[in-house]
């Protein structure tokens, strides 16, 4: 009991609060593994998704271009995830994670959030292990973000938002020729998922922070951009972006990363809207969560209730 209390103390005394909104309250994390740093020991978050992006049909935006649902879809994405109800599987293996910066082609703003392109054609960026059987290889990367701190993500950790959240985008380069064939097949692309959420300066976000007002520039590697904890929920879905092919197996990181809020602001100045056209600021580009129905969310790691952890030292 002690040795809890003290971690407790411990931990309280690195914890960062973040008033944003009254509109938010606090979501407590307690627990002693060694994965659990500070940032997502106790974190603020919205009561609720708003009721603006909580329909299930509707496209995220008006400039949502191709379906905005799947008739008879049953692996859609993102989903909300209970972590009373996932299931620790001691089968999944740690992921492995090898990029390299000198596959990063450019960064474009594609209509609907930027995108940092890699070049896919050698094995150069990648990963395995996991939930996965084969090789992915890294084809981009991306983020999902509000028009307000209180929501931006796509997937959402017991009803509550994050506001942004990064992807990153693997195709199996085993089983598929190319990104193209691999999103309409079986297993053939693994998105990493990496909650943003407000707090320190991050220096591997500000590189790409620095090129938002050209668009068009190299940038550094991106394993700078995941947690350091690499602990992760994971579950069959789809792409959360037309065709929304169910070909996806989701690797959604449990630690988030921090991020200042002049650096979500940074994302909040690009256009949705092509020049000589009306200005429509690029927000909210995060598609709703979609029905669980019959998946099972499997975690690398152990809960026994909801936001906390079985510890091995207590
Ligand atoms: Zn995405």
């Amino acid at each position: 009991m002690w040795v809890s209390l003290y971690l407790t103390i411990a931990l309280l005394e690195n914890i960062r609060w973040y008033p944003i909104f009254e509109y938010y309250q606090p979501h407590s994390h307690t627990s002693s593994h060694t994965c659990m740093g500070p940032s997502n020991i106790l974190c603020w978050a919205p009561k609720s998704v708003p009721a603006a992006s909580s329909s299930l049909s509707a496209p995220a935006h008006p400039l949502w271009k191709g379906l905005a649902s799947v008739p008879g879809g049953t692996r859609q994405s993102p989903i909300n995830i209970r972590w009373r109800d996932s299931v620790y599987d001691p089968r999944l293996k740690s992921l492995q994670v090898s990029y390299a910066a000198t596959s990063c082609l450019h960064v474009w703003n594609t209509g609907y959030f930027f995108q940092v392109e890699f070049d896919d054609s050698t094995e150069g960026s990648g990963i395995s292990g996991g939930p996965l059987e084969n090789h992915y290889r890294l084809k981009q990367f991306h983020f999902h973000w509000g028009a307000a701190n209180a929501w931006g993500s796509e997937h959402t950790v017991d009803d509550r938002a994050y506001p942004a959240e990064l992807h990153l985008v693997h195709w199996n380069s085993v089983k598929y020729q190319n990104y193209k064939e691999a999103i309409m097949g079986e297993n053939g692309v693994a998105v990493i998922g990496v909650f943003l959420q407000l707090g320190a300066h991050h220096e591997g976000l500000q590189k790409l922070v620095e090129v938002l007002p050209e668009i068009k520039h190299k940038v550094s590697c991106p394993s700078c951009l995941l947690p350091t904890c690499r602990d992760y929920w994971t579950y069959p879905g789809s792409l959360t972006t037309p065709p929304l092919t169910e070909s996806v197996t989701w690797i959604i990181q449990k630690q988030p990363i921090e991020v200042a809020p002049n650096q979500l602001a940074a994302f909040r100045t690009l256009l949705f809207s092509a020049l000589g056209e009306e200005e429509q600021m690029m927000v909210n580009n995060n598609r709703p969560v979609q029905p669980l129905m019959n998946r099972e969310i499997r975690s690398s790691f152990q809960a026994v209730e909801e936001g906390s952890e079985v510890g091995s030292n207590l």
